[in-house]
């Protein structure tokens, strides 16, 4: 099918697939292998949080680990020899009140009868002196992907929520050390889950501390400067990784309101991978608040794929 595109697109997508991480990219790959000439929208950060990594271990088929950007250029590669067009370009706006669906973006409307969102969740950095120059090189917002590289070390979390408790219980696994720091001394985490890393003899609870500046050498992090905010005096602590778990931002503002999300934004399926629109579909870490994997994104990309298929299929 050939596409020709002006300011207002006549021709009609069977799908639109937003967002080129791990769920857009096996979408895709799926759509595309069902003969639905699917187009991708592949957004500011082509190839999704990934890009962002060096190691990936965990992903099934790579015995020796792989880069992240590469895994990505190779999921990419596999979706587009059977049929995935993919525009790296982000999408400003959509319109779901009438089918087609219209798609915004830079300047121009697409028109779909189907749509994928997999747009992501951005992890809240804290924004500390130092920080850009040590991500993935010490400081980390995913203990179940980098914890196993911090054998024997000392760590750091930051946080006071499930999360936080949930990943420093996981890191003692592997560090000698893991001391949790949090600006307050009243915790969000629940008391079950407070009370587990509090009873563990590898983790410190410290309340009253934030970061105000890593420190580093040639080798990475070394530690950082901690300040108490009802004082502003300052401690030095020594760690070599530091695991940031302040909470996660899914990116769903373009829909303005268009789609049920939970009341931190994450996209809420109504029947399977569908959302309360009939013909948008979500997938990934814009839908998932519990594992945040690339497997389990990409898993979810395939099942939206099949549902987006399947719906065609009846409502064409
Ligand atoms: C530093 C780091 C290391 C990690 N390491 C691992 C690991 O080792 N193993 C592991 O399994 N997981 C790891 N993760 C988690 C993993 O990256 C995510 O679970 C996974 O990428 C989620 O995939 P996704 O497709 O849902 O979204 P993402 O990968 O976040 O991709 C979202 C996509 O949406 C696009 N987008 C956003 N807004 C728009 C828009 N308006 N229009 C168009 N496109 C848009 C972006 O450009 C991006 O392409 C890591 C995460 C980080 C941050």
């Amino acid at each position: 099918m050939l596409s020709v595109r002006s300011t207002v697109s006549e021709e009609i997508q069977e799908i639109i697939i937003i967002g080129s991480g791990p769920a857009g990219y096996t979408a895709g790959l799926y759509a595309a292998r069902a003969m639905l000439e699917p187009l991708m929208f592949g957004g500011y950060m082509s190839g999704g949080q990934l890009m962002l990594t060096s190691d990936i271990e965990n992903f099934p088929g790579y015995p020796e680990g792989i880069g992240g950007p590469e895994m990505m250029v190779q999921l990419r590669e596999q979706a587009e020899r059977f049929g995935l067009t993919v525009e790296d370009k982000n999408v400003e706006r959509v319109d779901f009140s009438e089918r087609p669906f219209k798609i915004y973006v830079e300047g121009e409307e697409f028109l779909a009868k189907s749509v994928i969102i997999s747009t992501g969740a951005e992890a809240i950095w804290l924004g500390a002196e130092g920080e850009e120059a040590q991500k993935g090189r010490g400081i980390s917002v995913c203990a179940t992907c980098d914890g196993a590289f911090f054998r024997n070390e000392e760590v750091m979390v930051i946080g006071g929520g499930d999360s936080a408790m949930e990943e420093a219980t996981f890191l003692t696994r592997f560090a000698d050390k893991v001391t949790i720091i949090n600006r307050r001394d009243v915790f969000r985490a629940s008391k079950v889950m407070y009370d587990r890393a509090n009873a563990n003899p590898k983790i410190e609870i410290i309340p009253h501390r934030q970061v105000t500046r890593w420190l580093s050498d040639e080798k990475g992090l070394t530690g950082a400067i901690l300040e108490d905010p009802r004082d502003g005096s300052e401690t030095e602590i020594t760690v070599t990784g530091a695991f940031i778990a302040i909470g996660h931002k899914p990116i769903t503002a373009f829909l303005d309101d268009q789609i049920d999300t939970d009341e931190e934004g994450y996209i809420l399926h109504s029947e399977h991978t569908m959302t309360n629109v009939p013909g948008v579909f979500a997938a990934g870490d814009v839908v998932d608040t519990r594992y945040r994997q690339a497997v389990t994104a990409a898993g979810m990309g395939c099942q939206a794929a099949m549902d987006a298929e399947k719906w065609l299929e009846e409502h064409n």
